[in-house]
């Protein structure tokens, strides 16, 4: 079966008049090989059925077979045209992934453990290493040396110098970076695995936590002291790790800052997770590097699937099901829907059961804009300016622009294709960020991972299309000279067509390519009847099981969250080591 992979890589690569090389094929193989097991069964099936009809048509095997007479094969499944474009786009994505992200990301080695059966048993277990578990973690070591152990299912690698390398996504990507619920409204949604979680992959975008969110927050599920006030020490310990940019700005920043500032003055520039020489501060570079000095305990590539209280202990079962860990207090810190799902398989919450399967997207919608000039270069970084005008309805900013970026989402558009591919330079993708809709999670017997889907009502959907409309205007407002909105079936020549007659055509949200980067919700916390954990964290009707990640945001933020994120974690893990609660 394999080699029918390295057939229909290398047809992909060809019709897209890319550099067919093994090193190419053998990259996205690999990509493939990590995607979603319901959509790595489909692309199975489909190259299945395209190997037969190629021994009965063509009398040899898809392996052997010209290249060029694989359109023939296609041809014959046309009653199945729209699964087969999906899975072309998915393939074409992958390719270019690697085709124009080549850097090499290399493993890094952090003395793991190699720990006995006695070694086992740790006074306090964190699970996951994302900003949530790094703050835990290394509060905790502080405070009890040697006494924590830190578990993460990903790998640890080194930081790349471009936007997001193929070979990021493949080692540090939630399956490959390549997701979707599974639902009419389709969202790509993505989130890191590896050590540092997703401070690894995001751009660093930096939002202190609201004040109105957070009595928003308050009010909803009577979560005592969450007041700005009471979270500001831990909001400093957070902006420490924080740089606003403070180089010339780029020509596309002034810009952006132009057209923001011509309707409004609601306009930032972002501080991002940055250290002084503008490397990324992610958790590994900063937080977990501390812990490890201290000599805290990780063990990594262990993917905990079920956990259990017995004789005053928790028990957590690894996927390998061979090592046991146990504790006395358990910190789960798995990112939200991750850490619903484990509590989910493991039975633990019987009470507001409901809340723990919901969760929340902040989902984007798109634009590509091309300018008159050149502004960026291959594999850039993002810009940090945001226009939020709009606020609390939505946000606008800047998205990965690379040429992969650009041309994923319009493989089968020849003319959007070939005119992005000629001005690529000239263009940025715009994002339209939304805090709306609901999603569900369900958790089937033979997934291991949570099966995902998302619902927005008739009435979001008219906001996503009325910001839509709003967006377009801002971004004309940057001197635009073409938009190109992210979107199916988009007819359209950016070279014979004004934008403004397309813009005018589209009525709805429909077709519309829905993604989200952030995912948040599930564990209520608070101390009404609703809420699933207290007002620190800790899990109703459990002795020492605590949650402290983004599971626990459940009220509508829109904003950046990771700085929130590690402001609560902050101040639950020193509530709990203030108060002593260990059981
Ligand atoms: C592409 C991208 C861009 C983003 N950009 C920004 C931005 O600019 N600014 C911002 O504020 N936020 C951004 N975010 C969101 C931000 O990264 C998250 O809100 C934040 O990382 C959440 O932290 P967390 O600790 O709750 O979860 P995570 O960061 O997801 O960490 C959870 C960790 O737990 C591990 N894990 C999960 N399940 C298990 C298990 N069963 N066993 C063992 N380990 C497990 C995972 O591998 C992961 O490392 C972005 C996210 C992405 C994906």
């Amino acid at each position: 079966m394999q080699i029918y992979f390295d057939t229909y890589i290398s047809f992909i690569i060809k019709e897209n008049k890319l550099k067919l090389s093994p090193r190419l094929v053998c990259k996205s193989k690999k990509h493939i090989d990590q995607l979603d097991f319901l959509v790595k069964s489909l692309i199975h099936i489909y190259l299945f059925i395209l190997n037969i009809l190629s021994v009965l048509i063509f009398f040899k095997p898809l392996s052997n077979l010209d290249l060029s007479k694989i359109p023939k094969l296609k041809k014959l499944l046309f009653l199945f045209t729209f699964f087969i474009n999906k899975i072309d786009q998915i393939f074409f994505v992958i390719v270019s992934m690697h085709h124009y992200g080549e850097e090499e990301i290399t493993d890094l080695n952090i003395g793991d453990l190699t720990l006995s059966d006695k070694e086992c048993h740790f006074k306090f277990i964190v699970l996951g290493s994302g900003p949530s578990g790094a703050v835990t973690a290394l509060e905790l070591e502080k405070k009890y040396p040697g006494e924590v152990l830190l578990i993460e299912r990903g790998l640890h690698n080194s930081i790349p110098n471009t936007k997001h390398p193929g070979e990021e996504f493949i080692k540090k990507w939630y399956r490959g970076g390549i997701n979707s619920t599974y639902s009419l409204d389709m969202i790509a949604y993505s989130s890191g695995a590896c050590f540092g979680g997703g401070s690894e992959i995001n751009s660093g975008l930096y939002h202190e936590p609201d004040e109105e969110f957070l009595q928003k927050w308050g009010d909803e599920y009577g979560t005592k002291n969450l007041s700005k006030e009471s979270l500001e020490p831990f909001v400093k310990k957070v902006e420490a790790l924080t740089t606003k940019q403070t180089s010339e700005k780029t020509l596309f920043s002034s810009k952006f800052e132009e057209g923001a500032r011509h309707s409004s003055n609601e306009y930032s520039y972002l501080p991002r997770f940055l250290n002084e020489n503008g490397h990324r501060n992610s958790m590994s570079e900063t937080l977990l590097k501390d812990y490890i000095q201290r000599n805290g305990k990780v063990k990594l590539e262990h993917e905990i699937h079920k956990i259990y209280y017995k004789d005053k202990k928790w028990f957590l079962k690894s996927k390998d099901r061979k090592t046991l860990y146990s504790c006395e207090s358990l910190f789960i810190c798995c990112g939200s829907v991750f850490t619903n799902n484990l509590l989910l398989k493991s039975r633990i919450i019987n009470k507001n059961k409901k809340y723990l399967k919901r969760f929340k997207f902040h989902p984007m919608i798109k634009v590509i804009a091309s300018y008159d000039e050149e502004l960026q270069e291959i594999n850039d970084d993002i810009a940090a300016d945001q226009n939020i005008e709009f606020y609390p309805k939505f946000i606008i900013g800047n998205a990965s622009s690379s040429l992969q970026f650009l041309i994923s989402s319009f493989q089968k558009n020849i003319f959007i294709k070939e005119f992005i591919f000629e001005n690529w330079k000239k263009m940025k993708v715009f994002h339209t960020t939304f805090s709306l809709g609901v999603g569900r999670i369900y958790n089937l017997p033979l997934f291991k991972d949570p099966i995902l889907t998302y619902y927005l009502s008739k009435s979001d959907k008219k906001k996503l299309y009325e910001g839509f409309l709003q967006t377009m205007s801002f971004i004309k407002s940057t001197n635009a000279t073409t938009l190109i909105p992210v979107k199916d079936n988009l007819s359209y020549n950016p070279k014979e067509n004004k934008s403004d007659l397309v813009i005018n055509s589209i009525k709805d949200i429909k077709g519309f390519q829905l993604s989200s980067v952030h995912i948040l919700g599930g564990v209520t916390m608070g101390e009404n009847i609703n809420c699933i954990a207290n007002s620190y964290g800790k899990v109703f009707d459990t002795n020492g099981l605590y949650v402290n990640d983004s599971s626990l945001i459940n009220t509508p933020l829109l904003k950046n969250p990771q700085g929130t994120v590690m402001a609560i974690a902050y101040r639950n893990i020193n509530n709990f080591i203030a108060s002593h609660e260990i059981y």
